[in-house]
């Protein structure tokens, strides 16, 4: 057994010893929200579900801390599978030596503070998360294929124009069955800022996702409040298509390197989206390398991240 699989089993053992065997601290500090449609979930394996936009008038956390998500976290502490996670359950019902994603999450989450945390306050309490992915909107300027109208601008635009995909039984993209909020009449992203001052006290990880944030104001605005109230222990992550017009980028590098320079965040890494051609990145490559070291780095993680995956 390496040392890892010995540090999660360690971590297991004191799960379970004060809590249960089905704990899971990701339900309580790990989350990912798309605003443009109000839903959330812990890890990618339970299916998103709504928040109530309602709840959100008197607590902004909600945007996380749903009674969906509590009444799991009732079931986890009770002993019980909660049916969201069965990703994970289907893993550890094989048998003792099998490593799920609850172990290695809960690994990477578990501290002394976060367990006393959980331990003396009572299961429904709003809690803090030191991981959130979000995404501000769906604004996008690509329709990758692979992708979805929820999330890609274009793509929802041309699926009310031309109607669904009729010859693909999974992946039709029909859009009559949710709502997507505009970015700038959105409930969900005025929650968010209700939250942030809160929130970003303890936040360790935030990762911003598609559409393209880029482009989108909300991106822009995060940078304003870091600028006034920086957050030194704050590793920020963008997931971007670095496709966007080259005033955009020059925007966004150029807020970047404010952040940076002047230490008010600890770092950011920007992951391009890989299945983009090497094009993209040439377009605007030398202009954004002349101008901003930082972009270097970015621009060329992201091209040998993507060389390895090709
Ligand atoms: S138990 Fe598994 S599926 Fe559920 S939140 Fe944890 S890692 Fe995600
Ligand atoms: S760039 Fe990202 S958000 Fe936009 S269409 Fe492609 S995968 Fe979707």
């Amino acid at each position: 057994m390496s040392l890892d699989q010995d540090r999660l089993k360690a971590i297991n053992g004191i799960t379970n010893r004060h809590f249960s065997p089905t704990f899971c601290f990701a339900k309580w500090y790990h989350t990912t929200i798309y605003l443009q449609t109000g839903e959330t979930h812990s890890c990618y394996h339970p299916a998103p579900h709504k928040i109530d936009v309602d709840e959100l008038l008197t607590n902004p956390s909600a945007l996380h801390n749903t009674k969906h998500k509590k009444l799991e976290r009732k079931e986890m502490l009770e002993g019980k599978q909660c049916v969201g996670c069965q990703y994970c359950w289907n893993i550890e019902n094989m048998g003792d030596d099998y490593v799920s994603d609850r172990h290695i999450r809960s690994g990477s989450i578990y501290n002394e503070e976060r367990l006393q945390e959980i331990k003396f306050n009572p299961w429904d309490f709003n809690v803090n998360p030191e991981y959130i992915e979000v995404s501000f909107g769906n604004e996008c300027n690509f329709r990758c294929g692979y992708c979805h109208p929820k999330a890609s601008s274009r793509y929802h635009n041309e699926i009310r124009q031309h109607g669904p995909y009729t010859m693909s039984k999974n992946h039709r993209c029909d859009i009559d069955w949710f709502r997507v909020y505009e970015e700038d009449s959105n409930p969900y992203v005025r929650a968010w800022w209700k939250w942030w001052p809160e929130v970003s006290k303890t936040l360790n990880i935030l990762r911003i996702t598609g559409g393209e944030p880029t482009i989108q104001k909300s991106t822009y605005r995060l940078f304003d409040e870091l600028e006034k109230d920086p957050k030194p222990h704050l590793e920020l992550n963008v997931n971007s298509n670095l496709g966007g017009k080259e005033r955009q980028l020059e925007k966004f590098t150029d807020g970047v390197n404010s952040l940076l320079t002047q230490n008010k965040i600890k770092t950011l890494n920007c992951l391009q989206v890989w299945t983009l051609g090497v094009s993209v990145l040439n377009i605007f490559a030398t202009d954004l390398i002349s101008k901003c070291l930082n972009v270097i780095l970015i621009i060329s993680c992201a091209t040998q991240l993507r060389k390895l995956r090709l």
